[in-house]
């Protein structure tokens, strides 16, 4: 955190709490704005996002008793003229410089060290020492540090095979569930609270005597927890934590196994650091008649071996619409790929990959043969007396 920041960020603005307000009511306007701002419920939005991080840093300073007075000390230590602003060696930090009016660290009851002022505010330091030095003050408070980078999130989803080439606007569910926001996590209704419980006033556990002994078991009023919510919370049923989610964009053409990363919708950086990421890896589910290579479609397209030897016109399925035409030339063979350009996967970039059409000549059953079929076989065989396998036995002649 800078002097500057340290001089203009007003926390109890941010929070719309006078610089008197007391802890609960600190809590109180935090809990409504986070509410109202939280990122959840106001995707997309930049500003929200920003007066989140706002409250959540202002929150961060003054829910904590040394660290508010610090800031309160540091800010009445500005306004009473201690620092005009960045000139350097101008600071006017000099023993004795803050008079009576001044916060009165001289009694030594405040957090302040004369020695840590006069150290980074050194002969002619430059402007930055001084932020060193507000640095190092916050740097002193447990838990205090300057801001930090939130945590990435990663998540998967699953899609379908045509969800995956459209692209789609995906829910992700985010691992491990977060306090509760309506109700800060007591699992009660707002407006209410949960009461202790009156069974075992509020202990969770109940004596019985038996034979002589007392025994201790777990209450079953409140299951142990020694409270009962009459009203539970509407959002979290009572428990307090809610499933997180996120809505992701997920663009045309994304692969299986493929991670998509979607910065600053990782977990809420600390002390106006930067939010993570959130790295969701994609699974894409398998087609019955469609496959994926890289940026190509494929299928596998049989032919009967008539249309193999002859050529055809045939008509191949698309997945987003009405069945193309496709080619065979005459003496296509089994196997052989056929290019119908730009009818493929959508690239990053624009266009389209292509749809690759492989050729598979199918066989008759015996049993699908009629009499007839088999007839016209035969005297095809007849009139086309071909051997395929002269070449092999040549090429293997020649090598002995
Ligand atoms: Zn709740
Ligand atoms: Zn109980």
């Amino acid at each position: 955190m800078s002097v500057r920041d340290m001089v203009e960020k007003d926390y109890y603005a941010a929070l719309g709490v006078p610089k008197d307000a007391s802890a609960a009511d600190i809590k109180k306007a935090y809990r409504r704005l986070a509410l109202e701002l939280h990122p959840d419920k106001n995707p997309g939005d930049p500003k929200a996002e920003a007066r989140f991080k706002e409250v959540s840093e202002a929150y961060d300073v003054l829910s904590d008793e040394s660290r508010r007075r610090e800031y309160d000390e540091a800010r009445a230590l500005f306004a009473a003229g201690g620092v005009p602003g960045g000139q350097a060696g101008g600071y006017g930090f000099q023993p004795g410089g803050f008079g009576p009016g001044g916060p009165g660290y001289h009694g030594g009851s405040t957090a302040f060290n004369l020695d840590d002022l006069l150290g980074g505010a050194g002969a002619g330091t430059a402007p930055g020492g001084l932020g060193g030095l507000f640095d190092n003050l916050f740097q002193r408070s447990p838990g205090g540090r300057g801001p930090r980078r939130g945590a990435d999130i990663t998540a998967e989803v699953t899609i379908s095979f045509e969800k995956a080439l459209s692209g789609l606007e995906a829910t992700v569910r985010l691992p491990g569930a977060a306090t509760c926001l309506t109700c800060g996590g007591n699992g009660a209704r707002p407006g209410t609270t949960p009461r202790t419980c009156t069974t075992c006033r509020g202990l969770g556990v109940v004596s019985r005597s038996q034979g002589g002994f007392a025994l201790s078991e777990p209450c079953r009023d409140c299951l142990g927890k020694g409270t009962v919510i009459d009203s539970p919370c509407p959002d979290c049923r009572g428990s307090g934590r809610r499933e997180r989610e996120q809505r992701i964009r997920i663009p045309p053409g994304v692969a299986d196994g493929q991670r998509l990363r979607v910065r600053g919708r990782g977990s809420p950086g600390e002390r106006g650091g930067q939010a993570g990421d959130l790295e969701v890896t994609v699974h894409v589910l398998a087609h019955p008649v469609f496959d994926r290579e890289g940026q190509n479609l494929t299928i596998v397209l049989p032919v009967t071996f008539v249309e193999a030897a002859l050529g055809a016109s045939v008509k191949v399925p698309t997945i987003d619409g009405a069945p193309l035409t496709v080619k065979i030339p005459p003496g296509t063979s089994s196997g052989r790929r056929l290019r119908v350009r730009s009818r493929g996967v959508p690239r990053s970039g624009g266009g389209h990959g292509d749809l690759i059409v492989t050729v598979d000549v199918t066989v008759p059953k015996p049993t699908d043969l009629s009499a007839k079929a088999r007839t016209a076989l035969q005297e095809f065989a007849h009139a086309h007396p071909e051997d395929p396998r002269t070449t092999l036995m040549e090429q293997m002649e020649g090598r002995s």
